[in-house]
C-alpha cells in the first residue's frame, strides 16, 4: 500500500477524496495518518500547539478495523485537526493562553466527539491541537501566548485570526481539514487571508459544549477546509442539536450538506446552475475602505457568478460601520463574564507566592492572561457597570437588534449576500500588532453578520496583483439568511467547479 502515495500527493488530496480511498481501501487510515504527522513534525507555521503520535495513531488503527469490516461512513478515517479552543480529553488544550498551560479537559467538546472515533462519531482521527489568538480574541493570530502562526503564502505575513492555525494547517496541507470558532469572524477572515473555504455557520446549528467560551451569544463552530464540498462534509457530521448540554443549540435536525453538492459534481457545470439567484451587493461592503486589490478579485468573481445564471442587485445595510462599536462591546461584556472562571481556584494558572486570596487573584490573572485579553476584561468590565450600562452595553444591544433587521430587510430583495471578507489581504507579522484599534477595524465586513446570527462563508477568489498585495489569496465572502448553509454551500460549490482559486497551492507548503 505504501506504493500509493508515491503515485500523487497524498496531502493535496480532498477530504472527499481521501474518505474514497479509504473505503475503496485504496489507503490506510494509519498510512494517512503517518503521511501528515511527517508533514506536522517539519512544518515552520507554528499552526500546532500540540500533537500525539500514538493517539492519532491508535485512532487511524481503529478506522481501519472499522473499513476492513465494512463500515462506509462519509468521513471514516479521514484525519483533521482542531482549533485549541475545543476542549479534548486526549490531547491538552489551552486556548492558546498562559492561563491554560498544561490543562487536560476531562471531556471531549461535542463537535470534537461528533467528528471523531468514538462511539456515535464521524469516525475522522484527530492529529492535534491548532494554534490561534488568546481564548480566539483577535484577527491575526499575533495573540497566541505561545507563538504566532504564520501564512504558507508567506510566512512573514500572518494567516488571518483567530483559528490562524487551522488556516495555516489547511492551506499548507498538513491536514486535509481542520476546525475553527467564529464569534466576530474567526473562520471566514483566517480562510480569506489564507486562501482556503470555511463556513461559519448560522447561531445555535453546532453545539458550543466544550468550546472555551469568549462571547457565548456569538461564538459558533464550524469546518475549514479547501472546497465547499470538503466543508458540507465536516458540517454535516459537526451539525445538529445538543439542547441538554448547549440550551441555545438549534433544535432542528442534521442535514446531509454534501448531497447535493456531490450530485452537482457529477453533471457538467453549465450557464444556468445558479439560474434564479439573486445576489445582493451592500454598497457598504464595496466602498473606499477596502483595498483595490480585494475589490478586483470580488467583482471578478461576482463576474462568475453572473455566467452562472445569477443576478446581481444592489442593497443596503446603512449600519455596516456600527457593527465595529457595537461588537466591541458586546464582545467583550461576555467576554469579562465568561472569563471570571479563570481565577487560579476554578480553573487555569495560580501564581506561586502571594500575600492573600485578592493578591492571588490578582497574580494568577496577571500572569495567566495576555494583553489583548486583558484589555477586553478591562472594556467589558466597564460598559457593565453601573451607571455606564445603559449608555453602552444596553444601547449596543438595541444596535444589534437593528442590525439584524436590516439584513432581514436586504434578505427581502436577494437570496445571497456577498462582498469582502477583509478589507486587505494578509498583513505583515508585527504591522499591526500594537494598535488594537487598527485590528478591530479589519473586522468591518464579518461582525454584523456575527451580530445578526446568520451564516457566512469565505470561498477563495483569487489573488492581489498589486505590489503590496504580494500575491496574497483573497476570499470572497457570502451571507446567508438564518439556517441556510445548504444554499451558501451549494453558490459556493458550483462556483468551485468553475474555477480552480481553492486548488492553488501555496509554494512554501511542502
Ligand atoms: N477579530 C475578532 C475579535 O478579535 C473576532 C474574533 C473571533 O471571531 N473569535 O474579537
Amino acid at each position: 500500500m505504501n506504493t500509493v502515495a508515491s503515485n500523487f500527493d497524498l496531502h493535496d488530496l480532498s477530504v472527499f477524496d481521501l474518505a474514497a480511498k479509504l473505503a475503496a481501501r485504496e489507503l490506510s487510515s494509519v498510512e494517512v495518518t503517518q503521511h501528515f504527522l511527517a508533514r506536522i513534525k517539519t512544518e515552520q507555521l507554528g499552526a500546532f500547539l500540540a500533537t500525539d503520535a500514538d493517539v492519532s495513531l491508535l485512532q487511524a488503527k481503529a478506522a481501519d478495523v472499522r473499513l476492513a469490516a465494512g463500515e462506509r461512513t462519509a468521513l471514516l478515517g479521514v484525519p483533521l485537526a482542531h482549533k485549541d479552543v475545543f476542549v479534548t480529553r486526549d490531547f491538552p488544550t489551552t486556548a492558546g493562553s498562559k492561563m491554560l498551560a498544561n490543562y487536560r479537559s476531562p471531556f471531549d467538546a461535542t463537535v470534537v466527539s461528533k467528528l471523531g472515533i468514538g462511539p456515535g462519531g464521524a469516525g475522522m482521527v484527530t492529529l492535534g491541537k491548532l494554534n490561534c489568538d488568546e481564548f480566539a480574541m483577535g484577527s491575526g493570530n499575533e495573540n497566541s501566548a505561545w507563538f504566532p502562526a504564520k501564512n504558507p503564502w508567506d510566512p512573514t505575513r500572518i494567516p488571518g485570526g483567530s483559528s490562524g492555525g487551522s488556516a495555516a494547517a489547511v492551506a499548507a496541507r498538513l491536514v486535509p481539514a481542520a476546525t475553527g470558532t467564529d464569534t466576530g469572524g474567526s473562520i471566514r477572515q483566517p480562510a480569506s487571508l489564507s486562501g482556503i473555504t470555511g463556513i461559519k455557520p448560522t447561531y445555535g446549528r453546532c453545539s458550543r459544549y466544550g468550546m472555551v467560551a469568549f462571547a457565548s451569544s456569538l461564538d459558533q463552530a464550524g469546518p475549514m477546509a479547501r472546497s465547499a464540498l470538503d466543508c458540507a462534509l465536516l458540517l454535516s457530521a459537526m451539525a445538529g442539536p445538543d439542547l441538554d448540554r448547549d440550551s441555545t443549540s438549534l433544535d432542528m435536525p442534521a442535514i446531509n450538506y454534501a448531497t447535493e453538492l456531490i450530485a452537482a459534481s457529477a453533471h457538467n457545470v453549465s450557464a444556468t446552475a445558479l439560474k434564479g439567484l439573486k445576489i445582493g451587493l451592500p454598497n457598504q461592503f464595496f466602498g473606499a475602505g477596502c483595498a483595490p486589490d480585494v475589490l478586483a478579485a470580488v467583482r471578478a468573481a461576482l463576474a462568475e457568478y453572473e455566467k452562472l445564471g445569477a443576478t446581481l442587485v444592489d442593497v443596503d445595510l446603512p449600519l455596516t460601520e456600527l457593527s465595529i462599536p457595537v461588537y466591541y462591546i458586546i464582545a467583550p461584556a461576555e467576554a469579562s463574564s465568561n472569563l471570571s472562571r479563570f481565577d487560579g481556584v476554578r480553573y487555569g494558572h495560580r501564581a506561586a507566592t502571594y500575600s492573600d486570596l485578592n493578591d492571588m487573584y490578582k497574580k494568577s490573572r496577571s500572569e495567566g492572561l495576555g494583553d489583548e485579553v486583558t484589555r477586553r476584561i478591562m472594556i467589558g468590565t466597564y460598559v457593565l457597570s453601573d451607571g455606564y450600562y445603559d449608555a453602552h452595553y444596553l444601547k449596543a444591544q438595541k444596535i444589534r437588534r437593528l442590525i439584524a433587521q436590516d439584513f432581514q430587510k436586504a434578505f427581502t430583495q436577494c437570496d445571497i449576500i456577498a462582498g469582502p471578507v477583509s478589507p486587505t489581504v494578509a498583513w505583515k507579522i508585527g504591522e499591526k500588532k500594537s494598535d488594537p484599534v487598527a485590528n478591530y477595524l479589519a473586522d468591518i465586513y464579518t461582525l454584523s453578520s456575527s451580530l445578526a446570527g446568520l451564516p457566512g462563508m469565505s470561498v477563495p477568489a483569487g489573488f492581489a496583483t498589486s505590489q503590496a498585495g504580494g500575491g496574497m489569496p483573497v476570499g470572497l465572502q457570502l451571507i446567508g439568511n438564518y439556517f441556510n448553509e445548504a444554499q451558501l454551500l451549494g453558490a459556493a460549490h458550483h462556483y468551485q467547479l468553475a474555477t480552480d482559486w481553492h486548488l492553488r497551492k501555496p509554494g512554501g507548503s511542502a
